[in-house]
């Protein structure tokens, strides 16, 4: 039996591009039909039936019609929006990021509902406020998981042995995680990482979210554990997301900010 021209699904935008003088063709993240681009006709005319309605960062409800080279949506409602991710530029860079990986993880038209299940937590993690950067290694940890690679943070790759707790180690994103000093090193790249990044990225492999929102942990290990996870996820998907020099700049703009509002404060102090 041939698939149904008409169908109907959920689906969370990934990406948009705008087509002609009114249209925009969306990649969207299915969780039956993984993912698919289609187009939204006429949808840039101020009047359009379907503009708002496919938007970023919700969970929509479409009618799509099967077409030779994009699907084409004939009806659209929102779902479900995460409205106050929208709030907080950091959330909605990370929002961007996110979405970006999933689009490199998933082949169209493959199976991909874990990959849905897992952008969908995530953005309303951000909706709850969760810490943008915990979001964001939790979802790296659980996509690498969903393709099948995930990092090894426990036990040597090389020879499978679990690392002692005080054991000299090495981490290595291309061999997929931790080595033990036992073996030659090779010269591709390497990676130092210390005990305290290694046992947050433990943390990330054993909790679930809740205890993971809840943990203490100084900046430089955070950012040790980002960059670990970045190198990593470099590999899976052979390249860095482009999204991530946005969200850099977002941070390294907050940064200054509070650091001029600190300094601010200081000198009225005085
Ligand atoms: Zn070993």
């Amino acid at each position: 039996m041939p698939a149904p021209r008409i169908y109907h699904t959920e689906a969370i935008v990934l990406s948009r591009f705008e087509l002609g003088e009114a249209d925009r063709v969306l990649t969207l993240l299915t969780p039956q039909d993984g993912k698919l681009k289609a187009i939204a006709k006429g949808v840039r005319r101020p009047r359009s039936r379907l503009g708002g309605a496919v938007e970023p960062f919700a969970e929509l409800q479409l009618v799509l019609a099967r077409a030779r080279t994009f699907d084409v949506i004939t009806s659209a409602s929102v779902g479900h929006a995460w409205l106050r991710l929208r709030e907080r530029l950091e959330s909605t860079a990370t929002a961007w990021y996110l979405a970006e990986l999933a689009e490199r993880a998933v082949e169209e038209r493959a199976y991909a509902y874990p990959v849905y299940a897992l952008l969908k937590r995530a953005y309303q993690l951000l909706d709850d406020g969760m810490a943008p950067a915990r979001v964001a290694r939790w979802y790296e940890f659980g996509l690498a998981d969903a393709l099948g690679m995930r990092p090894e943070v426990e036990r040597c790759v090389e020879c499978d042995r679990m690392l002692e707790p005080d054991e000299e180690f090495h981490w290595l994103p291309l061999l997929g995680g931790t080595m033990c000093a036992r073996h030659p090193l090779p010269t591709l790249e390497r990676t130092e990482l210390s005990l305290g990044a290694l046992k947050l990225l433990r943390a990330y492999r054993r909790l679930d979210i809740e205890a993971i929102a809840g943990l203490r942990q100084p900046p430089d290990v955070e950012a040790e554990v980002e960059q670990a996870l970045r190198g990593f996820i470099r590999n899976v998907l052979e390249r860095d997301a482009r999204s991530l020099a946005f969200l850099d700049e977002v941070r390294a703009r907050q940064r200054m900010v509070a650091v001029l509002a600190e300094r601010n404060a200081s000198s009225q102090r005085v």
